[in-house]
């Protein structure tokens, strides 16, 4: 079974099917064993695509009137934009490589918005010949530069709203006051400029609902301010900061709920409103989990035990790879032993521990646990691991990115493929009784059956 996740050159990748009763820890476990990834000891990830149906029939389902535009900067893998795209979410971008990127995949430049609000002038002037209109900004000299490179685009004001409790604060560095959002918009009228509306962000990982009603307040201010300077806007941009990782759902549907409330009571009386957000961590971070191996071991104590630390585990990918999320991200990672779920372990003791990356710099620790004594050649699984992870992995030391294995669970295909078809709609005509040439192919210890079908989708 294959992804085709690029039209224009025909690039597939593959989707195995994991069979029926099998979990995707299990899968993954079966994973340490192939051989298909450079060497055979290498970290990798799983990326289950049947979650990110989910995630965006939820979606769909919580915030009817607001089409997300995922923001790519939190994971750019291929298959992850490819299958968003044809679920028909946006983009948001924040440079003429993302940009060109989801050019080349086929998406339509109406369907980005390229929300920097501080931009290199020659991304600008790609932007402008690619023909993508929709760009936020925030300062004056954006808006002159905006007047000279590229006349014709429809400006979103990106307004400050932080969530003083969200993950990470992004207010510090982007974000104007609604005082200054409104004397900008002489200067827009000034230099001929087109603003159509209004953006912000209130933080990635906002932990506050609330925080999109008060941001939802002051858009509404310039919204109401922009008609006395003869603007009509049409266009809210609530941004991102959507929690992602699985326990989170149920704020994810208290933040929805608050933000249906506030936009009915400030904007249901503007009928063409166009709403839309940037979502980057709700869609990338509970699909992929990562599993590496543990490549070097010392034990630190005589005598182990959970209260004093006995082993250092060294582990092939660390805080300069995937792991760059515990600095940029503020994250939080959970190891788990990535085993044979159908052994019973000999003895349930855990001992403290300290886990490693793999490069020669100390600061390359990714955390402490309480683990099952591992030894080397073993593996280690965090989950939540698709938001800002692999997108800001670097080659310090050598190391490259994990590759990953596109998975879909035997007794979810079915529902996958309706997730699929409904979601697609008139947008894009599918075959998917045809898209099952089913072909069982065993892997070496015969226990992993992968179903190969061919997912054939035509824009
Ligand atoms: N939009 C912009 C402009 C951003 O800078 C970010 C993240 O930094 C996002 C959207 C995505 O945010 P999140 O992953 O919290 O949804």
């Amino acid at each position: 079974m294959s992804i085709k996740i690029n039209p224009t050159n025909g690039k597939t990748v593959p989707l195995e099917v994991v069979p029926r009763g099998t979990s995707l820890h299990q899968f993954a476990f079966m994973k340490t064993k192939s051989t298909d990834r450079e060497d055979y000891d290498d970290p990798f990830y799983v990326m289950d695509v049947k979650r990110l149906a989910d995630l965006y029939q939820l979606w769909r389902e919580s915030l009817p009137s607001i089409k997300p535009y995922y923001a790519v900067k939190c994971n750019e893998d291929p298959v992850l934009l490819s299958l968003l795209s044809h679920l028909g979410t946006g983009f948001d971008c924040a440079s003429k490589g993302e940009i060109s990127r989801l050019l080349e995949m086929g998406v339509s430049p109406g369907d980005i918005i390229f929300a920097n609000p501080c931009k290199q002038t020659s991304h600008i002037k790609y932007a402008a010949r690619k023909g993508i209109s929709l760009v936020t900004f925030d300062n004056e000299m954006e808006l002159h530069k905006m007047a000279t490179h590229h006349s014709n685009a429809k400006l979103v004001v990106r307004i400050c709203a932080d969530d003083p409790t969200a993950r990470c604060q992004l207010g510090v560095k982007f974000g104007c006051s609604v005082t200054d959002a409104c004397s900008m918009l002489h200067v827009a009228k000034h230099l001929q400029l087109q603003v159509i509306g209004v953006s912000f962000h209130v933080g990635s990982g906002c932990q506050t609902p609330d925080a999109y009603r008060v941001a939802l307040e002051m858009a509404h201010e310039v919204f109401e301010y922009a008609d006395t300077v003869g603007y009509h806007f049409n266009f809210l941009d609530i941004g991102g900061g959507f929690p992602g990782s699985d326990t989170e759902l149920a704020l994810f549907q208290e933040v929805a709920s608050t933000i249906n409330l506030s936009i009915g009571r400030l904007f249901s009386d503007r009928h063409d409103l166009n709403i839309i957000a940037e979502p980057g961590r709700y869609f990338a971070s509970s699909c992929f989990s990562l599993a590496v191996q543990v490549t070097s071991k010392r034990v630190t104590s005589s005598s182990p035990s959970s209260e004093n630390e006995s082993f250092m585990y060294y582990v092939n990918d660390g805080v300069y790879g995937s792991f760059n999320c515990l600095i940029y991200d503020h994250a939080i990672v959970q190891p788990r032993v990535l085993e044979n779920s159908t052994i019973t372990r000999s003895s349930n003791s855990t001992y403290s521990c300290s886990i490693w990356g793999p490069t020669c710099d100390s600061l390359d620790k990714i955390c402490t646990a309480l683990l099952p004594e591992v030894t080397v050649g073993d593996w280690i699984q965090f989950e939540d691991m698709g938001a800002y992870t692999i997108s800001g992995h670097s080659s310090f030391n050598g190391f490259v990115k994990p590759k990953v294995f596109y998975c879909l669970r035997e007794e979810d295909k079915e529902s996958f493929e309706d997730v699929f078809m409904n979601l697609l709609t008139s947008r894009v005509a599918v075959s998917l009784p045809s898209l099952c040439e089913t072909a069982i192919q065993n892997t070496g210890n015969s226990v992993l059956a992968v179903v190969a079908t061919e997912l054939k989708v035509t824009c």
